[in-house]
């Protein structure tokens, strides 16, 4: 089985765009996976001579209602199956109420997070970083999901934990 990265985070943070610039857009079905739940969006991906599964999930928003709730629940059960997951914030947006709760969550249930910064290419990296730190999940890694940049940095670093 390969390790498997879930994109959690708000609506609008950039979690599709990841998803695409991780599994290079090809979209792979990953029927062969048992135990992955197929209402969620699967995609393989590849680091040099390491492959990886990375799961986009709708959003979580913080006041879920109707198919928010479903959204909301799915981004919950994929983190459940990751062994890994990429907290995306938005660094042009800043800090949210709903990021402090997808926070709490993830240090509840233990798993190991990767807090992600994206947009960075809209905003100075350093002075956006300040706030994200209280979310209590050490540094923020920057990247910019729509041009790449950072993108490999974070993927080796996170597979380098496998
Ligand atoms: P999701 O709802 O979290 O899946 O977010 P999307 O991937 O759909 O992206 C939401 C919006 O943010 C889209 O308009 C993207 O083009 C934009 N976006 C994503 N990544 C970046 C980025 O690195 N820089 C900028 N400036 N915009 C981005
Ligand atoms: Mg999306």
């Amino acid at each position: 089985m390969l390790p498997v990265i879930a994109l959690v985070g708000r609506p609008n943070v950039g979690k599709s765009t990841l998803f695409n610039r991780l599994t290079r857009s090809r979209d792979a079905i990953v029927a062969d996976y048992e135990g992955l739940t197929r209402d969620r969006k699967y995609g393989e991906g590849r680091q040099g001579d390491s492959a990886y599964i990375v799961i986009d999930t709708g959003g979580i928003s913080g006041d879920e209602e109707g198919i928010d709730a479903k959204m909301a629940s799915q981004s919950l059960a994929a983190i459940d199956e990751a062994d890994a997951v990429f907290f995306i914030v938005d660094a042009r947006a800043g800090l949210t109420s709903a990021d402090e709760m997808i926070a709490d969550h993830l240090r509840r249930q233990g798993k190991a997070a990767w807090l992600v910064m994206n947009k960075v290419d809209t905003v100075d990296p350093d002075s956006a970083a300040s706030e994200f730190y209280s979310l209590g999940l050490g540094d923020p890694h920057p990247i910019a999901a729509a041009h790449g940049r950072g993108v490999r940095a974070l993927i080796e670093e996170a597979l380098h934990e496998f």
